[in-house]
């Protein structure tokens, strides 16, 4: 093949600009980027030598290395790895494959600090060698093809690059950075580029090696020696006896791992022994990653076998709700070539799966439960991030609905955030069965919801439920500790209990009197509401919608409709408070048309309370003007 140009893709151009413009002031980590690429090359021959050791050809130690020419000022990361095939180097760098690069992009936007991090979490990593170089030479052989079938893939970085086939004996990828003059003269220096390593590096279970040097008296400098030393420790961390990690070593490894710069709110480090055998070192980050929302997103949990790594992200090894999760799993008892489909299987890692969990669930009722105020901290900051996401667990996993129920937090009337089920519980009123709940679009409409007047009056509490996930929470989260959870908008108000003889016999009294006018009421709005009743649970408001029991609550189905989905169509129950002097008005109002007016604008006022719209506004607003200028 002759040398061939081809533009880059339009999203790696806009990468590569960003990439070069922001992360400048953080530019050492285009070593740690093509370093963890060279790793990840190994890693995959690894594991593809499983069936086929050919691959190996002669060479079975696998390694980095790292080297300079301080006269050419270019900077070496060689590899002997998988390598790449022609196709492979133009698909993989000439364009980015993977989906979200727009969000991606807007984040990058954003200050400096956070780019640096996200550039990794979504692993654009190739491109940051143009941090520092004005051109990127990457010579490579996929194993096991033949030497005639190199690749030359070069480029400045800018709108385009080139590929051409050459002969290249060695298996595997050499990443050549050709260094922008004295900007970049930094990295033309042993002892930086060491230090680099030992900062982001130290963990990668590969040797990197470097050339060794010695002083030569005669020229007075450093020159380098045709031998090659490990400078990193190449030990994986989670293998090493807890008792010899410190705390700023678990600490680092996390950064390396996650990709973020700031430290984890939590980590579990143990050795498994029994039916099954494995070491888990786990993380919970302290902010949540931007792709947080989807379900189908990579989980942050490796796999590795006896050491040998196999798999990021094997998502069997945790649960959906529990994929904000980073870390290593090692297990001593699954084949070395196991495959996605057999872990689905697999009863070993069924076993992995559930001891991981729960560790992670210990983890957390350790911050929450603590009498430490940075710890209760760490938990208002997790919950705060990583909520919502927990709240999924209760419909996921049957086996921890308990202890994930006790770990959620709720705003009640009593407190505007971090209400437990169980601080709920100690405060009910002697007598009260339910636990009350009321789900609204935001604390605000909750909080000024006319269905909680008469429970703010008997002093009960109610929870606020304003996360988008919480109707659906409640349909899984029926009861806690044996106490039924209760919607104050669906059904009739039955305060059981808590309300007295004498407040029932009052309340069937005025009933009784205002039954004739509940009868025109129902007449007037017989094709908007299912039914029209009085109630008691009103004080200050003079109406109120509420569903039956088994209906769909109105902001249910609000949330359904702005989600582009259908909701049925369910007809509200209109509850109106007679001891209201607009009650008392309507009454009294003897002209039909102005008491139908009337009614129209109760029930209409009835759906603004609880933020939902007006199926027909113009109607609305040209009778209460009619009203208002009689
Ligand atoms: P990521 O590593 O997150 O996929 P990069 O932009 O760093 O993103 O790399 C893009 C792709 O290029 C990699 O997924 C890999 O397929 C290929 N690649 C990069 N460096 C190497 C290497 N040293 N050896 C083999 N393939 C590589």
């Amino acid at each position: 093949m002759t040398k061939h140009t081809q533009a880059f893709q339009a999203e790696v151009k806009q990468i590569l600009h960003l990439v070069t413009h922001s992360l400048y002031s953080n530019k050492e980590i285009f070593l740690r980027e093509l370093i963890s690429n060279a790793s990840d090359a190994c890693d995959k021959l690894r594991f593809e030598a499983l069936d086929n050791a050919a691959l190996y050809e002669d060479q079975t130690a696998l390694e980095v290395r790292v080297f300079f020419d301080a006269e050419a000022k270019t900077l070496t990361i060689r590899d002997n790895g998988i390598g790449m095939t022609a196709e492979e180097a133009t698909a993989h760098l000439g364009t980015i494959a993977k989906s979200g690069t727009r969000e991606f992009m807007a984040r990058l936007e954003g200050d400096q600090k956070k780019d640096a991090n996200l550039i990794g979490q979504f692993g654009v990593g190739f491109y940051s060698g143009f941090i520092v170089a004005d051109r990127m030479t990457v010579e490579t052989r996929r194993a096991g093809a033949p030497a005639s079938q190199g690749v030359r893939w070069s480029s400045e970085g800018t709108g385009e690059f080139e590929t051409e086939t050459i002969e290249r004996a060695r298996r595997g990828t050499d990443v050549v950075l050709h260094l922008k003059a004295e900007e970049a003269d930094e990295f033309l220096k042993t002892w930086r580029l060491k230090s680099v390593i030992a900062k982001y590096s130290d963990h990668i279970s590969l040797p990197i090696l470097m050339q060794k040097e010695e002083w030569d008296a005669e020229k007075s400098q450093q020159v380098q020696k045709d031998e090659w030393e490990t400078v990193n420790k190449a030990a994986a961390l989670w293998a090493r006896n807890k008792s010899d990690i410190t705390d700023s070593e678990y600490q680092d490894f996390y950064k390396q791992i996650s990709y973020d710069s700031d430290a984890p709110l939590a980590y579990t480090h143990n050795r498994v022994e029994g039916r099954s055998e494995y070491t888990q070192l786990l993380y919970i980050p302290a902010k949540a990653p931007f792709d947080l929302w989807n379900r189908d997103k990579r989980g942050g949990v490796k796999l590795y076998v006896k050491r040998v790594f196999i798999m990021d992200d094997a998502e069997a090894l945790m649960p959906v709700y529990l994929r904000f999760v980073k870390g290593v799993i090692d297990s001593a008892d699954l084949p070395l070539n196991v495959s996605r489909e057999l872990l689905q299987e697999s009863r070993d890692v069924k076993a992995i799966r559930e001891g991981s969990t729960k560790r992670v669930l210990s983890m957390l009722e350790a911050l929450a439960d603590s009498d430490n105020a940075d710890d209760k901290a760490k938990y208002q900051k997790f919950w705060a991030e990583f909520g919502s996401v927990l709240k999924e667990g209760i419909g996921e996993d049957h086996a921890n609905r308990e202890r994930l129920a006790k770990l959620y937090r709720f705003a009640s009337t009593h407190a505007d955030e971090g209400v437990s089920l169980a601080d709920y519980v100690a405060r009910m009123k002697d007598g009260q069965e339910p636990i009350y709940v009321i789900a609204a679009d935001s604390l605000a409409t909750a909080k000024s919801s006319p269905q909680l007047e008469i429970f703010r009056k008997k002093g009960i509490e109610v929870l606020l439920l304003t996360d988008r996930v919480d109707e659906w929470l409640l349909s899984h989260l029926y009861e806690f500790e044996g106490k039924p959870l209760q919607s104050v908008a669906k059904g009739a108000v039955d305060l059981g209990k808590l309300q007295d003889e004498e407040e029932k016999k009052q309340a069937q009294a005025v009933a009784e009197t205002f039954k004739p006018t509940l009868d025109r009421l129902t007449q007037a709005l017989k094709a908007r509401a299912k039914e029209v009743r009085t109630t008691t649970r009103l004080v200050d408001s003079p109406a109120c919608l509420v569903v039956e029991e088994g209906d769909m609550s109105g902001h249910l189905a609000r949330m359904l409709k702005q989600a582009g989905q259908s909701a049925p169509k369910v007809q509200p129950i209109l509850e109106v408070n007679p001891e209201h002097a607009l009650l008392k008005r309507l009454g009294n109002e003897a002209a039909e048309e102005r008491f139908a007016d009337l009614a129209h604008i109760l029930f209409d006022q009835a759906t603004l309370a609880e933020g939902g719209q007006l199926e027909d506004p113009a109607a609305y607003v040209a009778r209460v003007t009619k009203l208002l200028s009689a």
